[in-house]
């Protein structure tokens, strides 16, 4: 929406790392050799006692003909340059209005950034007086609104449909699409929906350099210490590790794995090692969980599911203007954190 600069929220990685004795090289992993213990780059090869795999998504857009951004007509925000250039077409938009579709792929395994855009720019449009001009239409993989790849958090569903229908966004979910043509969305289910901008979190897969390792989509599986079951210095945390459904879809969607959960997963894995290298036991598992706090433009939403998948101990979903100045509140915490180097293990 343009409310932060690029150079408010990027990290300079090596000036954080370098005091810490922590070398950083900048180059894309070709291949992990297991067997010779290395790392294979553009640049050469690095070798390891152990290897953390924290490689993210690779966003497949060319599983669907006609998504971009790079190919084709719709955008997303998943990476840096991939949300400058969104920013840029939502200021065509704002120059032309016209219908807005977004929300998520088949195989797509982040949900919450796009409800967080839908709330964001119906907010936008409506300070402007110009949500009349744009009809906005919420497509999703998902069975039901607020599922969000973890069969629903709360009542998530009720929720989420109540707050739509109060802001006349119209609701297409569990959709497939088969293609997208210039200003058009194709429909597995025969249906087609015209845009101006259209914007989706787009399918994912495990990155190539690493996907040997790991399953048919490229994730690396791994066990209870988020250690790869055949090689046991071998880690995988965040996006890149492998993550079964509760209960498959009858569109096929993935579970998210959030910042949140990344950074227990990064820490989890980091005391796995120390507790190797020192020849100690392993220390306990915890369990994975959400704490998320949705963006709703004027307001947001405070998102809880403990554990991750059902059945939970706790999970909920509650709108407050406090859960705004919040999510505010720690993204600046959370960049200070890192810009200092600030880490402390479970
Ligand atoms: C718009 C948006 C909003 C979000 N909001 C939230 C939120 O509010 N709360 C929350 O908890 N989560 C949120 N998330 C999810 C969160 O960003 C991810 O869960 C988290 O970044 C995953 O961390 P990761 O380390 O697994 O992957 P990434 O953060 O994607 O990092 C992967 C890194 O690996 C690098 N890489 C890729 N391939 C290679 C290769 N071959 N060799 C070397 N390096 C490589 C990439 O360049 C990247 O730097 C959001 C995500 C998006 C896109």
């Amino acid at each position: 929406m343009g409310s932060r600069r690029q150079e408010d929220i990027i990290l300079d990685v090596p000036r954080i790392l370098e005091p810490r004795g922590i070398a950083f090289v900048h180059q894309a992993v070709t291949g992990v050799r297991p067997g010779e213990q290395k790392v294979v780059t553009a640049g050469g090869e690095y070798a390891y006692d152990y290897l953390v795999i924290a490689t993210g998504p690779y966003l497949a857009c060319e599983e669907i003909p006609g998504l971009g951004p790079k190919m084709g007509y719709t955008h997303c925000t998943f990476t840096l340059d991939y949300a400058l250039k969104s920013r840029d077409a939502w200021r065509r938009l704002l120059d032309e209005p016209g219908p807005v579709v977004i929300g998520s792929t088949q195989m797509a395994s982040c949900f919450g950034p796009y409800y967080e855009l839908a709330f964001e720019m119906d907010w936008e449009l409506r300070k402007r007086k110009m949500r009349h001009k744009v009809p906005i239409t919420y497509l999703t993989s998902e069975p039901y609104l607020g599922h969000m790849g973890v069969g629903g958090l709360g009542r998530s569903r009720r929720f989420l449909e109540d707050e739509f229908a109060d802001l006349d966004i119209r609701i297409a979910a569990s959709q497939a699409i088969d293609e997208i043509t210039p200003g058009e969305i194709r429909l597995a289910g025969g249906g087609r929906l015209p845009f101006k901008l259209a914007m989706f979190a787009p399918p994912f897969k495990g990155v190539k350099g690493v996907a040997a390792l790991g399953n048919p989509r490229g994730f690396i599986p791994v066990d209870d210490h988020y250690r790869h079951p055949d090689h046991a210095n071998i880690y995988a945390v965040g996006v890149a590790m492998a993550l079964a459904p509760a209960d498959p879809t009858p569109v096929p969607t993935g579970v998210p794995k959030t910042g949140f959960m990344t950074v227990r997963m990064a820490k989890a894995a980091a005391a796995n090692i120390a507790a190797d290298v020192g020849n100690l036991p392993a220390p306990r598992r915890q369990e994975l969980s959400v704490v998320c706090f949705m963006d709703m433009g004027r307001t947001a939403a405070l998102m809880v599911a403990d554990p991750l998948l059902p059945p939970r101990q706790k999970s909920y979903i509650k709108k407050a203007r406090w859960a705004k100045w919040a999510k505010i509140g720690f993204e600046k915490y959370f960049l200070w954190k890192m810009r200092h180097g600030y880490a402390r293990l479970p």
